[in-house]
């Protein structure tokens, strides 16, 4: 049956920041919600190499799809100026991601600029980044040389034909496993790996990644196909329950639940009863974790985003480039965070009731996963 891909409408709305001096007192802002500000996912390109169905559709991201201009993009001084407020507003744990962030020119330089910068107690953030892995064999170093610690690398099957049929470019799966070797001999860990699960594409994948990765200190990660942005023609039918990979992966391999690692975690964590090690299953779709949800979204241009499923977000760049000085920036951060209501995951029907809505969000290459 033919991949339905909807036509891409321009999501990326504004909303209007808050006027100076909006942010209610105390050092740390938490949302409506209760929920504090402390991961932040930075995109560093809205480009990919690759064109996976649930994420770039070819059809609508193809030669004659419209990236961001260069200069559009956020500098690195600027996502490092912005980032340094973000640590001081009780951040811990900076993403890069993309789009593909290792398509960025030089984006160790940024990762070296990052790691220079402290949290709001003093201790270097956490940085991480997620990448499809194919430029990981010959970054790693780099990456790990200028302070990147851990790196989450998103494959979704071991069988070559599979993989190549779902990255939609031929990118061979030897080149994906190398790169993670490569992200291992350089020292980076624990290192992470993704798997998108899609009911009827790839879902027989599970048990021989989870066999491959089995006893090597890898994490590997099942996710729930998700409704993200609004061109991968997402149905529930192609959803595969979490509760459903678990029980498949028993049949094999008895497992047992493990506590969250820290608050906001979007995994539930497993480990393998014969001490095989851990697997995660990451689900949006079926057991929302949006109450301790505590993550931003910095897109390639520098808006602000409160949630994946956001349909719009709030420029920061007009800030930084207009020349507001720090408190002001900072400021209008705390502001946004503290009305921030967001937990689309677990209003999905509702929403989904609501067409004007639902249809209109934001692509997940220009805010990251
Ligand atoms: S749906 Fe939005 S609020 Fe819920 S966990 Fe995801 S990003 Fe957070």
């Amino acid at each position: 049956m033919a991949e339905r891909v909807i036509p891409l409408v321009d999501a990326r709305a504004v909303r209007p920041l808050p006027a100076a001096g909006a942010r209610a007192s105390g050092p740390t802002p938490a949302d409506r919600l209760g929920r504090p500000l402390r991961d932040l996912r930075i995109s560093v390109t809205d480009r990919c190499n690759f064109r996976c169905s649930y994420c770039m559709p070819k059809e609508v991201f193809d030669k004659r799809y419209a990236f961001l201009p260069h200069a559009a993009l956020l500098s690195f001084e600027e996502v490092t100026r912005l980032a340094r407020l973000f640590l001081q507003l009780g951040v811990r744990k900076l993403r890069l991601t993309g789009g593909e962030p290792l398509l960025r020119k030089d984006v160790e330089r940024l990762v070296g600029m990052l790691a220079a910068l402290r949290t709001v107690d003093g201790k270097p953030p956490d940085i991480t980044l997620t990448t499809n892995g194919s430029l990981l064999a010959r970054k790693a170093r780099a990456l790990k040389d200028a302070g990147l610690q851990r790196v989450t690398v998103s494959l979704d099957a071991l069988d070559d034909a599979v993989f190549r049929r779902m990255n939609d470019v031929d990118f061979p799966v030897a080149d994906v496993l190398q790169g993670i070797d490569a992200a291992r001999a350089a020292g980076l860990g624990p290192i992470k790996v993704n798997m998108v699960v899609k009911r009827g594409t790839n879902d027989h994948e599970i048990v021989p990644l989870a066999e491959h990765f089995r006893g090597t200190g890898i994490v590997l990660r099942f996710i729930e196909f998700m409704d993200v942005g609004a061109t991968n023609g997402w149905r529930m039918d192609e959803v595969l329950p979490s509760a459903t990979v678990i029980e498949r992966l028993q049949q094999v391999h008895p497992l047992a639940p493990l506590e969250a690692a820290a608050p906001g975690e979007t995994a539930e964590r497993w480990r393998y009863l014969d001490g095989g090690g851990e697997i995660g299953v990451i689900s949006s779709v079926t057991r929302p974790f949006c109450r301790d949800c505590n993550r931003a979204r910095l897109s390639t241009e520098g808006r602000l985003y409160l949630c994946l499923f956001a349909s719009s977000g709030y420029d920061l760049r007009e800030l930084l480039r207009g020349g507001a000085d720090d408190a002001r920036i900072a400021d209008a951060i705390a502001a946004i965070w503290q009305q921030r209501d967001d937990r689309y995951s677990e209003q999905r029907q509702a929403m989904a009731a609501d067409t004007g809505r639902g249809a209109r969000r934001v692509e997940m290459h220009y805010i990251g996963g």
